[in-house]
């Protein structure tokens, strides 16, 4: 043993203890290492398994047509952005994607950050302050938590999940205080039920208390919507809800996080936001590949249409079968499995037999509710969807779980 190791040995023992502590209760994660390209099949540990488990919704992380525009504009502009863009300037590629985006979106405009983290993170702390109010949905994604937890020095209030009487009663209790602000935030769909935040009547409840309204639409974005516009199409509140945060992560099959808002609270961002200011823009190829999604999702319906179809086939078998999917509105579809120590031997056996499927459990989802949550894509087959369906039945029978 080195000295070195010796000196610090003792100072980071909490850690080492903690680490202990998870593995002691199943709690450590461990992660696959893929050698594929992301899609309907992936190379992991030497063998080939079908994909049940990327937010790839459109399957656009490996697209020609994506990687042909990143290969471009990187011979053009390079690789990275240099430094922040209120300092080292913007590159034509991010307003343009601004630009489309806010087209696609029909909003005034759009400001886009790093990542969907930090778009949640930075909007909020920028937006809210002190002498103003949060209202939360219950079950919120941890970036919106950290966000809030950021504008520290504004009040918080949480609803029950997707609650309406429970978000008025606190807006009541809000209203009474006479803040600067109030702002309503919700997912729009939520990603471990695949339900919709009915964002007609929050905006409703909002106009009645005179509320600011926010949907993070990480889940929604290339999926809901006409075309894939998201929750605000989805019913129609376009001009209504004043701020939708989008992910380019997921269906758009990249890396970058959005904005899309009113006039005002776009230019307040580009002057507030901490992750515009303080960190560097997102990447060449990142970008140019974002633009390319949006001309693929404005130039056609085609691959929004067969991830619906194929999410309706899965899940019409899957529940005949007699697996619970719980209440989902979306492609996402969790198999509600019970215990934690389920979900772990279904997945371990899936993976065993040629299907990746991660188990999910407390404290991401309620104790009792352990699942495998399917991720549909418009890249499966219904050939793919099959085996999939087929292995389910097998290990499902295997392990008593459906008849
Ligand atoms: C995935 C996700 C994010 C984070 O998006 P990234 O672009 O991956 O940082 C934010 N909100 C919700 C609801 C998400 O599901």
């Amino acid at each position: 043993m080195s000295s070195a190791t010796v000196r610090t040995a003792g100072k980071l023992d909490y850690l080492v203890d903690q680490l202990a502590d998870l593995k002691a209760k199943g709690l450590y994660t461990t992660i696959r290492t893929l050698d594929s390209a992301q899609g309907a099949w992936l190379e992991i540990e030497g063998r080939r398994v079908l994909n049940f488990c990327s937010n790839n919704y459109l399957g656009l992380a490996n697209d020609p047509l994506l990687v042909a525009a990143a290969k471009e504009a990187m011979d053009r502009y390079g690789v990275g952005p240099g430094a922040v863009r209120t300092i080292a300037g913007t590159v034509r590629i991010h307003t343009d994607l601004e630009r489309r985006l806010a087209q696609f979106k029909g909003v005034d405009d759009t400001i886009v950050l790093q990542s969907g983290f930090t778009a949640n993170t930075g909007a909020i702390a920028a937006l809210v302050g002190p002498g103003d109010a949060i209202i939360s949905d219950a079950l919120n994604h941890a970036s919106i938590i950290d966000g809030v937890r950021l504008a520290g020095k504004a009040d918080r209030y949480v609803y029950e999940h997707c609650d309406m009487d429970s978000l008025e009663a606190q807006l009541k209790v809000a209203s009474g205080k006479g803040y600067r602000a109030m702002l309503i935030i919700t997912d729009g769909v939520f990603s471990m039920d695949g339900d919709i935040a009915p964002l007609d009547r929050i905006a409703e409840l909002a106009e009645r208390y005179g509320a600011i309204t926010m949907v993070d639409d990480a889940h929604g974005e290339g999926v809901i919507g006409r075309g894939g516009r998201g929750a605000v199409d989805h019913f129609g509140l376009h001009g209504v809800f004043d701020i939708e945060v989008g992910t380019m992560s997921k269906a758009f099959g990249v890396m970058g996080g959005y904005v899309a808002a009113k006039q005002p609270i776009v230019d307040w961002l580009r002057q507030r936001a901490r992750p515009f200011l303080f960190s560097s823009a997102l990447t060449i190829p990142d970008t140019a590949a974002c633009l390319k999604a949006v001309d693929i999702l404005e130039g056609s319906t085609e691959r929004v249409d067969r991830l619906w179809a194929n999410a309706r086939y899965f899940q019409a078998r899957m529940k005949s079968l007699g697996f619970n999917l719980g209440v989902t509105q979306t492609p996402i579809s969790p198999v509600i499995l019970g215990e934690a120590q389920v979900a772990q031997a279904f997945s371990r056996r899936l993976f065993e037999e040629g299907i990746f499927g991660t188990a999910i459990a407390f404290p991401t989802v309620p104790l009792g509710k352990a699942r495998i949550r399917v991720m549909i894509s418009a890249a499966h087959s219904e050939a793919d969807l099959d085996v999939g369906i087929a292995t389910f039945a097998k290990v499902g029978r295997e392990l008593g779980v459906v008849g």
